[in-house]
């Protein structure tokens, strides 16, 4: 598993070493942070390994599956000073999985994104929709890394024979979260639990679908599970679309919090609509979201309220 110790990876980790599956996490915690995976590291069927995926490296024994995670997912992590890396990230560690993945004869399955629509012009996205991205943008690095990614991996498969699966996953939340990574819901959360201004950026009446962590990682482990007549890609996704002013309201009413929502710039690039075709995943996975977003969003807030004021039953802060 590369990129096992983020917020999707430590999930799939703890779900792949649960059902009795030897797990190899790779990270360079760029991103990602031993905490999450801190309850594996004990346990036989777990192993941990420091490694940068943009550099070469070779894994002793067998490997049947490789999930790559790898990369930054926020636009504060993955943009600005670290672009470079992030776009290194994408398309070097990708290179540097798909050979491993054609030495051991193993499946991989590619953690791609809804970013790979950009900005979209047509609602729900469906895979076959080819997306609108400012190649030339601050959301590049990221958004052309993962589609740049996506094509190697259709080329491996061509011809180099690798059994793939390309996954592109929509807006994911839960548990494990980064607290300051700048994404909306651990955004809003922790700023409504510490009493502090919830910052919708825009006017908030941009969109997006929240896919609660457990039902994502179903969606993997079941694209995975497909046979190899299944590269995809398939969407992986909650097709509840929300506004994000809405999710302020919802956030500030749950957490019963005194906070103002504020109005701030909007950051470029921002899609205004992204809401996901689930068509084939249903038909082909067999898999659709089962946690709503009231019920995922309370589970999310016990986790931060945890984090934030472990010393105490948690409470809005004054
Ligand atoms: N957003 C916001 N306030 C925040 C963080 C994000 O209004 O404190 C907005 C952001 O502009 C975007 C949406 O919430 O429209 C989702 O942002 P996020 O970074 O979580 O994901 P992405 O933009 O990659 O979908």
């Amino acid at each position: 598993m590369a990129g096992g110790s983020g917020f999707l990876g430590s999930h799939l980790c703890a779900a792949l070493v649960r059902s009795g599956q030897e797990v190899l996490c790779i990270d360079n915690h760029c991103t990602g942070c031993r905490e999450n995976i801190r309850a594996l590291l004990p346990l036989a069927n777990f192993s941990y390994r420091e490694q940068n995926v943009a550099l070469p490296f070779s894994v002793d024994g067998k490997i049947d599956q490789i999930y790559n995670l790898a990369c930054p997912a926020s636009p504060a992590t993955y943009g600005g000073k670290n672009a470079i890396f992030t776009t290194k990230t994408c398309v070097l560690g990708a290179i540097h999985l798909l050979d491993l993945a054609k030495v051991h004869g193993a499946t991989i399955l590619q953690a791609s994104t809804s970013e790979v629509y950009g900005d979209p012009t047509v609602h729900p996205q469906s895979e076959s929709y080819r997306g609108n991205v400012n190649c030339i943008g601050v959301r590049a690095c990221y958004d052309e890394g993962k589609r740049c990614a996506e094509s190697l991996f259709f080329d491996y498969h061509r011809s180099e024979g690798v059994d793939i699966r390309v996954v592109r996953i929509f807006n994911t939340y839960g548990p494990n979260m980064v607290m300051n990574d700048g994404r909306v819901v651990s955004n809003f959360i922790c700023q409504a639990l510490l009493g502090k201004d919830v910052t919708v950026f825009g006017d908030g009446a941009q969109t997006r679908s929240f896919c609660y962590v457990d039902d994502c990682i179903d969606c993997m482990r079941a694209a995975m599970a497909s046979g190899p007549n299944f590269t995809g890609p398939v969407n992986c996704g909650n097709p509840v679309e929300i506004s994000i002013g809405e999710l302020a309201r919802m956030v500030v009413a749950k957490t019963e919090s005194p906070s103002r929502i504020v109005f701030c710039q909007l950051p470029a690039d921002d899609p205004f609509r992204r809401c996901p075709d689930i068509s084939l995943a249903r038909q082909r996975l067999g898999w659709s979201p089962r946690i709503s977003l009231k019920n995922g969003l309370d589970r999310t807030i016990a986790y931060f309220r945890a984090k934030l004021f472990p010393n105490r039953a948690g409470r809005v802060e004054p």
